[in-house]
């Protein structure tokens, strides 16, 4: 029997069945569906794609998954090197881990460990935005701000320390001033705040967080394994301000394996970096580094550059844009548009309930949550697939 994510078992609708993936399509026995949701924002090359397939099924002939404890391979270092070149700044030291998860994990144990390295015992706590989602895991559930995990609250009480403020310069002030010397971290989505809701906020913000960062010596941490990889409309939000740690997962393979990568600045590294066997980073996930999922990566970031992908988003902005120009309806809050997503926020989420299937009968695939209808489409969909996935959401709101 699976248990499945998200659901309460003994109500939910069974899940639609997937006999093949091709392209942006799903297909079930009797539909083909456009996948608006790019399996979790994973699958920006779509599926099936002949190159990823390719690089994975070339490393299978050497071997799978060999251990990064004791042992290195060549898939690991070409990826590792791929990423020290590619990300902005001197975001170099890269440890991978299985899940976002777990690389936001580390992140976080990385930041406290910077500052209990350097003596600075005092600094534990974390400031981290309201609505945000970092992962399911235990830390990552308490610097998160989801209701859906507020039993963890009622079960344990509020966490000292961790900190939650809006997306607004005054709180962000206000919480460095008192806490500048207690904070070891803050920890963010930049720009787009996924399943807290799609919520979207200015760079003036990051901008300043960093500015207060470099004045406190706090860590700036950006959680980009939602943003990462164009989504925002910038290769990386961290092109426009560069964090001390950078969190990628979700598109890092493509959507074809679970993988993700913790990214350190030299500052960091260099905390940990000397005699000490005490200041070493402790942690070591079974599959990290995982061969196939190596492989995928690299030629999926190859694919990103060749492909010229930041001009395919652009596009997917400007159709989005102009597909829902003027579009409105008394039920809709607010329509938030960012690079490869989009989102209807409705006020009741009763509004878009039964839009799933609505959707899956013109042949499109969505998963809306709360009270959001949103899309975050692969970018190799062709404008038709686009306008097609647009007119669904708009044609729930004619009925
Ligand atoms: C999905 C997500 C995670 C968790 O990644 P998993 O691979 O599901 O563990 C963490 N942070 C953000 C911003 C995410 O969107």
């Amino acid at each position: 029997m699976i248990w499945y994510p998200y659901q309460q078992m003994k109500t939910m609708t069974p899940p639609y069945k997937i006999e093949k993936a091709q392209g942006v399509y799903l297909y079930t026995q009797d539909q083909k569906l456009i996948d608006s949701m790019a399996s979790w924002w994973s699958v920006i090359h779509g599926y099936q794609h002949p190159v990823l397939n390719e690089a994975i099924t070339t490393q299978l002939e050497k071997f799978a998954h060999v251990m990064l404890g004791g042992l290195t391979h060549e898939p690991v270092e070409k990826l590792s090197d791929k990423l020290q070149h590619w990300l902005p700044g001197d975001l170099d030291y890269c440890f991978f881990s299985d899940s976002g998860s777990v690389a936001v994990e580390v992140a976080l144990k990385i930041a406290l460990q910077y500052y209990m390295n350097r003596g600075e015992t005092q600094r534990t706590m974390v400031l981290a935005l309201e609505h945000a989602y970092h992962g399911d895991t235990f830390k990552t559930m308490e610097v998160g701000d989801d209701e859906d995990y507020h039993f963890v609250l009622h079960a344990y009480g509020k966490s000292k320390s961790v900190l939650h403020i809006p997306t607004k310069i005054g709180a962000l002030e206000k919480a460095f001033a008192e806490y500048h010397d207690r904070l070891n971290c803050f920890i963010v989505e930049p720009l787009l705040q996924g399943a807290g809701g799609m919520r979207m906020y200015d760079v003036s913000f990051l901008k300043r967080a960093r500015e207060l960062c470099d004045t406190y010596g706090v860590l700036l941490i950006f959680d980009e394994v939602a943003t990462g990889f164009g989504r925002t409309g910038n290769r990386f939000v961290a092109d426009l301000v560069l964090p001390d740690l950078l969190v990628l997962g979700k598109a890092l393979t493509g959507g074809y394996l679970g993988h993700a990568v913790t990214v350190a600045n030299h500052k960091v590294y260099e905390g940990f970096y000397d005699e000490n066997p005490a200041h070493a980073l402790m942690h070591g996930p079974t599959f990290m580094g995982n061969a196939l999922a190596c492989s995928v990566a690299l030629k999926s970031i190859e694919l990103f550059e060749s492909q010229d992908d930041m001009s395919r988003i652009r596009r997917i902005e400007e159709i989005t844009y102009r597909e829902l120009a003027g579009f409105s309806d008394p039920r809709i809050k607010e329509i938030r548009i960012m690079g490869g997503c989009v989102c209807i926020e409705v006020y009741d989420a009763e509004t878009i309930k039964g839009y799933q299937a609505f959707a899956y009968a013109r042949g499109v695939f969505s998963r809306p949550f709360l009270n959001i209808m949103y899309a975050m489409v692969p970018y190799v969909i062709e404008e038709e697939e686009l306008v097609q996935v647009l007119c669904t959401m708009k044609e729930w709101f004619r009925r």
